[in-house]
């Protein structure tokens, strides 16, 4: 009999409910309970693909290539599991498939009606995930903010789960503190709210955990407690922790582990778990470390009003810290625009205060030649550099045009007229965009990449087969492969047909770490079980 908990927000969004599921299933599992994670997206979006890092921040890929909300990241991440589609949904895909049911005549002849069937197509999937998964204990994550109409029919879904199931449906509510007034003090006012707004949805949370700067004192907690028919034990304190990986642990002191099995009629299976044992001291560890590796993120700054977003490269910065840490390092991570340089080249200087740069992925033309300055700067003076996607297309623009003498060598994403299109569009992906088939016709997920022996690539790895996961419609040229091998790219990683290049990198008799990647190693990297390809950056870096 499987058991179902939802988490979803109150008062405003960005309160961290992505790591408190995570971190739910984290302690779960600690009991001897197989536990999964799903991510609902509100949005119309079918996927994640289609929205731009200011909308949406980073959009993370599954191994099957599903394109999805940064979230399913840190459920990967914490959980060191791979994930499929069945553990994501927005509300697009909802409506597609109850939409190609009715079609179909899945209905039989009956009116079909926003209220129960899109509900309950949404509890469908939820029980395909968790057979696919084979979990005890599914943990599902209603984006958005209770109150808001786009998240209402998931809400409805929780009411009618409740409903069939008294018993095995649990909904916790991650809601915000805000610290404030003449005595500066914890507001609870909002998240009262909240649950009255989930009150007029026919729920009642069964669980609050209460995210603030400061741990909630009791007065407070009473008060959530007394006002909105609720056990003070059931209001969890959850002040802001920097250490993301510290918070199973956190809840672990409120006992929410226990109290949750309590309320799912469950008895913890194991008690003294060893990954418990070894996650408490891996966190000491990190919050000892002294010694420090600086990297710099040369990327391009997504700008919405008088605001920098920084969520569009999570994965990166997840990835460099459990490397770091793995290493004995604390890392600590610069940002860059690229822009910068291209006003000003002696900014460029400043690549010399870092241990290592990293050139992420991206898209379109903002920001591109200051990476290549950086680039070239990091080439020239033997920094370690590291790059992801667009990061080995660009390295390879830049080689082409300072080494190989390629003058005005590009990508045909900047500059489809260049003379030496370095970086070129697949055949099939020009018919794609030709018909307008954006969503979900990139190069995506897992690919078999070869690694060649003798290289940077394979002293990370140290073997010969690895799959990793892609997102993008843009690859090397072959008809340049000769040139640039002979300047001295090695392709230290190929696609398994042996067309496409996958790792391309310089000897590091010539420089101690240029190596790039076509595909995003960053989606990989797991807490406690860092990247072979980044440790070896790091590793680098630190030398
Ligand atoms: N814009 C490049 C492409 O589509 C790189 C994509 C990326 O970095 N994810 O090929």
């Amino acid at each position: 009999m499987a058991k179902y908990i939802f988490v979803c927000g109150g008062v405003m969004s960005g309160v961290g409910k992505g790591v408190a599921a995570a971190s739910i299933a984290k302690i779960l599992s600690w009991y001897g309970y197989r536990t999964t994670c799903i991510k609902i997206d509100p949005y119309v979006n079918v996927d994640a693909g289609t929205m731009n890092p200011i909308e949406h921040g980073e959009v993370f890929v599954l191994k099957d290539g599903t394109e999805c909300d940064q979230d399913m990241g840190h459920y990967e991440r914490f959980l060191n599991t791979e994930l499929t589609k069945a553990n994501y949904m927005t509300t697009g895909s909802v409506y597609l498939s109850l939409i190609q049911k009715e079609r179909s005549l899945y209905f039989d002849g009956k009116c079909v009606e926003v209220v129960p069937h899109v509900p309950l197509e949404v509890i469908e999937k939820i029980n395909q995930a968790q057979k696919l998964t084979k979990s005890d204990i599914v943990i599902t994550e209603i984006g958005g903010t209770v109150g808001e109409y786009q998240n209402l029919l998931f809400l409805e879904a929780v009411r009618i789960l409740k409903l069939q199931k008294p018993k095995d449906v649990l909904l916790i509510l991650v809601s915000y503190l805000p610290y404030q007034g003449e005595d500066m003090e914890l507001k609870t006012k909002p998240t009262q709210y909240a649950i009255r707004t989930l009150n007029s949805a026919g729920l009642q949370p069964d669980f609050v955990l209460a995210r603030a700067i400061k741990p909630l004192d009791e007065p407070r907690r009473e008060k959530i407690a007394f006002n909105c028919n609720m056990n003070k034990e059931d209001i969890i304190s959850a002040p802001d922790e920097k250490l993301i990986y510290k918070i199973p642990l956190n809840f672990e002191k409120e006992k929410l582990g226990l109290k949750i099995l309590k309320k799912l009629n469950l008895k913890p299976k194991k008690k003294n778990n060893l990954e418990k044992k070894i996650w408490n001291k891996e966190i000491n560890k990190i919050q000892n470390l002294n010694k420090e590796v600086k990297i710099g993120i040369v990327g391009k700054y997504f700008k919405s009003g008088n605001f920098v977003l920084a969520d569009a490269y999570i994965s990166v910065i997840e990835a460099v810290k459990h490397a770091s840490w793995s290493l004995g390092f604390k890392p600590l991570i610069y940002w860059i625009n690229s822009e910068e340089y291209e006003k000003n080249k002696d900014k460029l200087e400043e690549l010399k205060n870092f241990n290592g740069v990293i050139i992420p992925g991206g898209f379109g033309s903002r920001g591109v030649e200051g990476k290549i300055l950086a680039i070239e700067y990091c080439r020239e003076n033997k920094i370690p550099i590291f790059g992801l996607c667009y990061g080995l297309q660009l390295m390879i623009v830049e080689f082409a045009r300072n080494v190989c003498g390629l003058k005005g060598a590009h990508t045909t994403e900047v500059n489809p007229k260049t003379k030496y299109p370095v970086i070129d569009i697949l055949e099939e992906q020009k018919k794609l965009l030709k018909e307008k088939l954006y969503g979900g016709t990139m190069r995506l997920g897992n690919w078999e990449c070869q690694i060649k022996k003798g290289t940077i690539a394979y002293k990370a790895y140290k073997k010969e087969k690895v799959f990793e996961r892609h997102r993008h419609r843009y690859e090397v040229n072959p008809t340049f492969y000769k040139i640039l091998q002979k300047n001295g790219i090695i392709f230290s990683g190929i696609s398994k047909n042996g067309l496409l290049v996958e790792i391309i990198e310089l000897s590091q008799k010539i420089h101690p770490f240029f190596l790039g990647t076509q595909f995003h190693p960053e989606f990989k990297s797991r807490f406690m079980h860092p990247h072979p390809l980044f440790v070896e950056f790091i590793k680098m870096s630190v030398k």
